[in-house]
Order: C-alpha cells, then sequence, then structure tokens
C-alpha cells in the first residue's frame, strides 16, 4: 500500500495501515519530511481524549458538532463534523498509548469557537517536533519512507482502481511501483498558484505561508480518476503574521488584552471575532499591514510558552518603548493615536460595554506602560477545500460512490470548515490529518489484508 505525503496525515496513515497488518510505504517529494506539518504550532484539535478527562474536561461530538456548525453558519458537512467527533479524540490516545507522541491538552487555547478546550499539543509546542515524533514512530513500527520521491503520475484501471505510481528522482530517473491501495496525504494546493486563482482569487496576490511542494497533486489526481471535490473556495487564514519575519505572533496576546491598529493608528476589527477570517481585514488597510499592540507584562506571560514569540524576540521585531507616544514614533503612527485607541478601549471597559467592534475589555487587565508593537500582515496558510471522502476516508465520485482503492486525509480531503476563510476552527487542519489519515490507513489496511487474504 502506497501513501503519498510524509506529513501529519501520510505518518498517522501508514502507522494505522501498519498496525492493520499491510505493508506501508510512504513516498515523499522532499529530502526530508516537513510540510505544513513542519511548519504549524503543532496545535490538534481532538474531542473526547483520554487527556480532556484527565483535566476534567466534559466533551461530547455533539458539542463538537454543534460549535463546527455554528462556526461555518450551517455549511460545514455535518456527518463528517461527526465522524471528526467519534474519531480525533481516540486517535490522539491512539498516538500516545500505542505509539509513544505524548500530545498534552493546552488549557491556554479556549474558546475563538471551541466550547471546550480541545488543543492538544506535543512537549514542546511546535509542529516540527510533532512531526518528528510521528517519523519516529513510523521507524519504530517498520514503515518504509522513501524521500526524495516526486510522485509525478499514477496508474489506474477502467473502474478507476489505482495500481501503481510514478515517481521522479532527484537525478531525473523515473520508477514505477505498483499498489494495492493508495493513500493522498499531499495536503492541499495553496503552492499551486493557479489553483488559487481559480478557487479562491481574493487570497491570489496574497503571502502563501504553508508548504510550498502542496500544489494539490492528490485532489488533481482523485478528479481524474472520478473523484469529486467540495468547498474549493475554503481555507484557514491569519491577520497576524510578523512582517518581514514570517514568523506567527500567537493569538494570546490579543486574547489576553492585545489590540490591532492600523498605520494610521487605528483599531479596524474584533481581534477575536474570527482568527482565520482576520486576513481580510488585516489586508484591507492601507498597505496592508498593522500593529499588535500589547505591552511587557503580556510579553513577559507568553514568551515562556511561545517559542514564535522567542524568535520574534531574537529577530528584533518586537519594538518596545517607554510610554505610547515614544511608541507612536518609534512604529511611525500618528501623535495621540494610540493613546486615543487606548482611551476607547478604557470606556468601554469601565462601561462594561463591548466597543464598537463588539468586543468586551471587560475581565481584562488594561494595557500598563512599557508598551510594545509588532507589525504584521495577512496571509493564507492552507486550504481547506479537497476530495470528497466518507466515514472510511474512501475517496467519492459526485454520485455518492466510492473509488475502489483511493483514500485522502489532511489537506487532500474535503474538511469541515464550510466554503470559506471564516468557518476554520483553531487546530483543524491537524486534527484533520491525524484523524482523517489514522481513519485511512485502517480502512485501506483492511481492503489490502482482505484482498490479500482472497488471493491466497
Ligand atoms: C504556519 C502554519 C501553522 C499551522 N498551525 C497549525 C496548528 O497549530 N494546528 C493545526 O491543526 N493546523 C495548523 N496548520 C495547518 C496544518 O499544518 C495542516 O493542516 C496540516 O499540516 C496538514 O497535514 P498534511 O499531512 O495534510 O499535509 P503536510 O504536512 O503539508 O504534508 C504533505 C506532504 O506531501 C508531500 N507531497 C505533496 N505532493 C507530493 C507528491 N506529488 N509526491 C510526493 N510528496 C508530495 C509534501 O512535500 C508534504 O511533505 C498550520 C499551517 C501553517 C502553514
Amino acid at each position: 500500500m502506497v501513501v503519498i505525503g510524509a506529513g501529519a496525515c501520510g505518518f498517522a496513515a501508514a502507522l494505522a495501515a501498519s498496525d492493520g497488518g499491510a505493508d506501508v510505504l510512504v513516498l515523499e517529494r522532499d529530502k526530508r519530511p516537513w510540510g505544513s506539518t513542519g511548519m504549524s504550532l503543532g496545535a490538534v484539535c481532538g474531542v473526547d481524549s483520554a487527556e480532556q478527562r484527565s483535566h476534567g474536561v466534559t466533551d461530547s461530538v455533539a458539542a463538537f458538532v454543534d460549535d463546527v456548525m455554528a462556526k461555518t453558519e450551517g455549511r460545514a458537512d455535518r456527518a463528517l463534523a461527526a465522524v471528526i467527533g467519534h474519531e480525533s479524540g481516540p486517535a490522539i490516545d491512539w498516538l500516545a498509548a500505542q505509539h509513544s507522541v505524548p500530545l498534552k491538552l493546552d488549557l491556554a487555547w479556549t474558546g475563538l469557537g471551541h466550547s471546550r478546550p480541545r488543543l492538544h499539543v506535543p512537549p514542546g509546542r511546535t509542529g516540527e517536533e510533532l512531526l518528528v515524533l510521528l517519523s519516529q514512530a513510523a521507524e519504530r513500527a517498520g514503515v518504509t519512507v522513501v524521500t526524495e520521491a516526486l510522485v509525478t503520475g499514477l496508474y489506474a484501471d477502467d473502474s478507476g482502481r489505482v495500481t501503481g505510481v510514478r515517481i521522479q528522482r532527484p537525478d531525473g530517473r523515473h520508477e514505477e511501483l505498483g499498489c494495492q491501495a493508495v493513500i493522498f496525504a499531499t495536503c492541499g494546493f495553496g503552492g499551486n498558484h493557479d489553483m488559487i486563482a481559480g478557487h479562491i482569487p481574493s487570497m491570489a496576490t496574497a503571502r502563501y505561508f504553508g508548504h510550498e511542494g502542496n500544489r494539490g497533486d492528490g485532489i488533481r489526481w482523485g478528479q481524474a480518476l472520478g473523484g469529486a471535490v467540495d468547498d474549493m473556495t475554503a481555507y484557514q487564514g491569519l491577520g497576524t503574521l510578523a512582517d518581514p519575519q514570517s514568523v506567527i505572533v500567537p493569538h494570546t496576546l490579543m486574547i489576553d488584552g492585545g489590540v490591532l491598529i492600523n498605520v494610521r493608528g487605528e483599531r479596524f476589527t474584533h481581534e477575536l471575532d474570527n482568527i482565520s477570517g482576520m486576513c481580510i481585514p488585516v489586508l484591507q488597510q492601507p498597505d496592508g499591514r498593522a500593529w499588535v499592540l500589547f505591552d511587557e507584562r503580556l510579553l513577559k506571560t507568553s514568551l515562556v510558552h511561545s517559542i514564535e514569540l522567542q524568535q520574534l524576540q531574537e529577530l528584533g521585531a518586537i519594538k518596545s518603548a517607554p510610554t505610547l507616544p515614544a511608541l507612536e514614533t518609534l512604529i511611525n503612527v500618528p501623535s495621540g493615536s494610540l493613546t486615543q485607541v487606548l482611551a476607547e478601549v478604557a470606556a468601554s471597559k469601565s462601561a462594561a460595554q463591548p466597543d464598537a467592534f463588539g468586543r468586551s475589555f471587560v475581565d481584562l487587565a488594561p494595557l500598563t506602560a512599557p508598551f510594545c508593537a509588532i507589525r504584521v500582515t495577512g496571509a493564507l496558510f492552507h486550504t481547506q477545500g479537497g476530495l470528497s471522502v466518507d466515514s472510511e476516508a474512501r475517496v467519492l465520485r459526485a454520485d455518492g460512490s466510492p473509488l475502489p482503492n483511493v483514500f485522502a486525509g489532511g489537506g487532500a480531503a474535503r474538511s469541515i470548515s464550510g466554503p470559506d476563510v471564516t468557518g476554520y476552527l483553531p487546530a483543524m487542519g491537524l486534527c484533520m490529518a491525524i484523524t482523517l489519515g489514522r481513519i485511512a490507513g485502517r480502512a485501506a489496511a483492511k481492503q489490502v489484508c482482505s484482498n490479500t487474504l482472497t488471493t491466497v
């Protein structure tokens, strides 16, 4: 059985397939696995996990599905959301218990669409660490990972059954490999600028901050085999990518009281309304840029657990000044503008009323001197549309029938974010990768092993 792509989805699929007794090979285009998983923050959403229960968090599939439907205004696939609700917690438990990939509940991340704490992180809180843990688990399980193996095409019969793959090696040689089943773990199409222009024209000129090798290959192969796609207009964006450093500014700075201002020194949005959708108002500001305004108290609290903030500090991206007028000069916004912004926030807090953008500051400590700011821009992180799959991660045709031996997960499959940027719930990218990857690997192994028995 062949898994194409060595990100979180590919590894989860390979581990599950190996658990199921399949002889599995992972093919990866890069010299070492990295993908969007390696670039990510490593937070994985899971529902009703052992970790949640050990912290006394009561979660349920129904609560998760309600959150997904609320976030997407009823436009996500409810049945798929229920599958993810049922399988995501057990997938996290399985990784920890059977494959020594520990993911701990992160209580710093609550709200933002999740009605319960659901984000699970590796000990070092990075996607790179998650990927290393997964690849070590695959090695222990005896999974073969072939790197520098760019899959350039598939061989299939008239029924859409894939019989082999064509691989291009770095020296230009081509190799062919037969297989009984294939799993597309090639992520989405963020690195395919023509596809972005076609499906998400509003982000055609925006920065793409995902893995450039994700060119939508699995999605296009699936379509060529007769598979259907859905929600191709959906994506996760981010309004707070440090500019020009391209490091993610942790949202906890805003959750704990920070605000966004534009280059005119004006606020322009509710900073917590929609993390993913925030890329749009930020890109609409003059120059497509903004500043995250916070204070040294928040900096100290967040620095302890945010590697990104530590990087930003090392890179000199955090501008700091003892007073608001000094910060206004430092970041070149009009004199008096920041004083005005914080006066409006203070007025909203003392009146116990939401501000003009609908945000409440009632429970938040006011920002105090010294003050800090980081310049940010909006970016496209990863696409959310992809191949339609069923509860076994089998790729479906438009009539709902499955392709014979083709599975997809992670960014290659349609997610549960609805059709646009605002439907993305935090940590769903890795959740779809690990959960659907595991489902795909398990189902494909079952199919392959029963085929083998029949042949014998
Ligand atoms: C900066 C950033 C931060 C993020 N943070 C989070 C987070 O904290 N939580 C979360 O849930 N999500 C996060 N995401 C999203 C998350 O990273 C992705 O949703 C997830 O990694 C997708 O996993 P995947 O396995 O499908 O894809 P990937 O990890 O991208 O793996 C796909 C692999 O397929 C390979 N490949 C592609 N085409 C071919 C081919 N033709 N032949 C061979 N190999 C091929 C690629 O090289 C790549 O290694 C973040 C994304 C970004 C960009």
